[in-house]
């Protein structure tokens, strides 16, 4: 599990995440979902280790990792805008991170590549670089760099929202087979009710810091704890 014990982070003033405790479970699809600025990408980037906790423990497994380096971490994290390198193909793109972490033979990095790369359908565009991809294949390529790592957990930090409505349910519906066949813990943030709530088989709602409830997507529907919840929830963008 990934357990998140009274956390709380505070940038020189702002408390951006306040006191939350959530308890995320082996091989559970989590969406957190809530407005903008409520914490979401904070809570993701101090699970990753990215960001500090000013209070609070975070643990992987029976590992404390509070404090703990993100190259220490068992986690793999895939952003909004992909960061892939321009001047690197993109099979190097998705090889860089195994290369350099220096975890895997050669022979080793060519299976998992091809594992992704047909999962993903981005066999055909392994030479080609970023410039060259249209939005959904570089996104496509991303999450083949984070699938490469066999991470303990994914990250997921609103990883279509810069994709057409189409190609962005579509690449829904690829990560939802993709979590039934590897079945990793994946933690992912969208400010997109239908999203969280197509994705997530747990939704953690947000707002301005707290987690408002941690529930299944009916029973946000059924049995809303606050008025926020019922709001937000019932008022798809
Ligand atoms: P969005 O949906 O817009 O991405 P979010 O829920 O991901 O929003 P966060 O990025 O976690 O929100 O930000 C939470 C709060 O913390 C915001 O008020 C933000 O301005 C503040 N914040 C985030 N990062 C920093 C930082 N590095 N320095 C100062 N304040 C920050
Ligand atoms: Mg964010």
């Amino acid at each position: 599990d990934v357990t998140l014990q009274n956390v709380r982070k505070e940038f020189d003033g702002v408390v951006a995440v306040k006191n939350i405790d959530l308890q995320i479970p082996d091989g559970a699809f989590v969406t957190v979902v809530g407005p903008s600025g409520c914490g979401k990408s904070t809570t993701l980037r101090l699970i990753a280790g990215l960001e500090q906790a000013t209070d609070g423990t975070i643990q992987m497994g029976n590992q404390d990792v509070t404090g703990v380096e993100p190259k220490d971490r068992d986690v793999a994290m895939v952003f909004q805008n992909y960061a892939l390198y321009p001047h690197m193909t993109a099979r190097r793109n998705i090889t860089f991170g195994m290369k350099s972490a220096g975890d895997f033979s050669d022979e080793e990095i060519d299976r998992q590549v091809e594992e992704a790369t047909a999962v993903l359908d981005i066999d055909d565009l392994l030479d080609r670089k970023p410039g060259e991809l249209s939005g959904g294949e570089r996104q496509r390529v991303a999450l083949g760099r984070a699938l490469v790592r066999d991470p303990e957990v994914f990250l997921m930090d609103e990883p279509l929202s810069n994709l057409d409505a189409k190609l962005r349910i579509k690449m829904r519906a690829e990560l939802a087979k993709l979590h039934s066949e590897f079945g990793t813990t994946t933690i992912y943030v969208t400010h997109d009710q239908t999203e969280a709530l197509t994705l997530g088989d747990r939704v953690v709602v947000m707002n301005d810091g707290r987690i408002q409830q941690v529930d299944s997507p009916q029973r946000l529907y059924d049995y809303p704890e606050t008025r926020f919840v019922a709001e937000f929830i019932g008022d798809p963008a």
